[in-house]
């Protein structure tokens, strides 16, 4: 593997820092206080190509890899978790799936609108009672002539208010059987299709996350993605990719966390000399920038092996899990670092350490993450 970044991402990552500085910096806290979703942000984004990262350009997308994919999501999260957290939604989740499942005519219908963030797309798996254990959804979806109809609730969905169009995995057979759920596309306005409560979260505020409601919802079979029975199957993969955006996202959290907590080390004096002189203060430094280095190099080779195609469900899910877990170690020591000033809102590291904690529970817990780590690891 070749650890040299090369030109382009990095013209890439100037890009992204770019705008994160412009368009989303100045109005970090305003929109973690008042839980708005920014949607213009987003359209503006999709000017530059960042929320069709990695759709093919005939598709109106920016046809880029996973190394430049990672280092856009890094470079928004290291302002703005939330930010952070709806683009990697949007791009591998609802983007992912209809990339990777659709068929030539629905890709020509969604990827250009999505790629562009015409459309903001939402993708609905978590029920209230079916989260690790998404395969056993209640959410059905019952065949009607050439139509469906869709009945259930799926929770926690990122835009599931604000999305113009979500996929959606409903229970097409019996409950606790194989291959018993499937992949629909849902537009926004379809009779029966509506988002309800807004979850008010501890941390990624300004990341819209709703219940999506479906009341006997009618569409037709052409909005079906793959074959019938193949949903739950399609959603594993598409979480093997989704999963390096979580360790991505959790990775410029770990950043931001870290860089602001060096440089007050530094600023910051007691005792007549910088908190950063204090042997207690500078070996969480040293953890810091290790473990960040570490979860790097883990998202870095997931990234490598996605770009060729091979098999990435053991190493995204360590670079997923990894990369969670230091984030919240080191948004941590990065409040510790600050002391008291830390705790408040006036700093920015309080909101990378509300921010960094859904980097362990969504697209799968840490706990999940080990079960298929170790899934992987035990095969014969
Ligand atoms: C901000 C946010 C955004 C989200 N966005 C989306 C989205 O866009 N689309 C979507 O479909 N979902 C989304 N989710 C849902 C998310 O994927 C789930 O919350 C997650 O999978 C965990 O499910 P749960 O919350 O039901 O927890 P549970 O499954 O109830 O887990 C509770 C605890 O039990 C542990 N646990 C469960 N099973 C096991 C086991 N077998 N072994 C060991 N421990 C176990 C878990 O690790 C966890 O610690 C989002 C969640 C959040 C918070």
């Amino acid at each position: 593997m070749n650890f040299q970044v090369s030109e382009h991402t990095q013209h890439v990552a100037h890009t992204a820092k770019d705008f994160a500085q412009q368009y989303i910096k100045p109005h970090v806290m305003d929109w973690d206080e008042s839980q708005v979703f920014p949607v213009s942000v987003f359209k503006e984004m999709g000017k530059l190509g960042l929320m069709g990262v990695l759709v093919p350009e005939k598709y109106g997308g920016a046809g880029l890899g996973y190394f430049e994919y990672k280092t856009i999501i890094e470079e928004i999260a290291k302002v703005c978790g939330s930010i952070g957290l709806s683009l990697a939604a949007h791009n591998s989740l609802c983007t992912g799936h209809i990339l990777s499942f659709a068929n030539e005519e629905q890709k020509k219908k969604y990827l250009p609108k999505l790629a562009t963030a015409e459309w903001i797309g939402a993708w609905g798996l978590t029920e209230a009672n079916t989260g690790s254990d998404a395969g056993n959804m209640k959410c059905t979806a019952v065949k009607d002539g050439n139509d469906w109809i869709i009945n259930g609730t799926k929770n926690w969905i990122t835009h599931g208010i604000s999305g113009d169009v979500a996929v959606v995995i409903c229970r097409t057979g019996e409950p606790r059987t194989k291959n018993n759920a499937t992949a629909f596309v849902v537009e926004k306005g379809t009779p029966g299709f509506s988002g309800g409560k807004k979850e008010n979260k501890l941390g990624m505020r300004a990341s819209e996350t709703s219940e999506m409601i479906f009341d006997n919802c009618r569409i037709p079979d052409s909005n079906r993605l793959g074959e019938v029975g193949d949903g739950f199957k399609q959603s594993l993969k598409v979480l093997d990719g989704g999963r390096i955006s979580i360790a991505s996202l959790a990775l410029g959290i770990a950043k931001g966390a870290y860089e602001a907590a060096l440089k007050y080390s530094q600023e910051r004096y007691q005792f007549d000399k910088p908190i950063s002189s204090f042997q207690g203060i500078s070996f969480k430094l040293a953890d810091m920038v290790t473990e960040i280095t570490a979860a790097e190099l883990l998202i870095l080779q997931a990234c490598d092996l996605k770009n060729r195609g091979e098999s990435v469900t053991k190493l995204s899910a360590m670079a997923k899990y990894y990369a969670s877990e230091v984030s919240v170690k080191v948004a941590n020591d990065a409040v510790q670092i600050f002391g008291g000033y830390g705790y408040t809102k006036d700093f920015p590291v309080e909101k990378f350490y509300r921010d960094a904690k859904l980097c362990t529970i969504g697209e799968g817990t840490s706990e999940i993450q080990k079960i298929v780590i170790s899934r992987e690891v035990l095969k014969s």
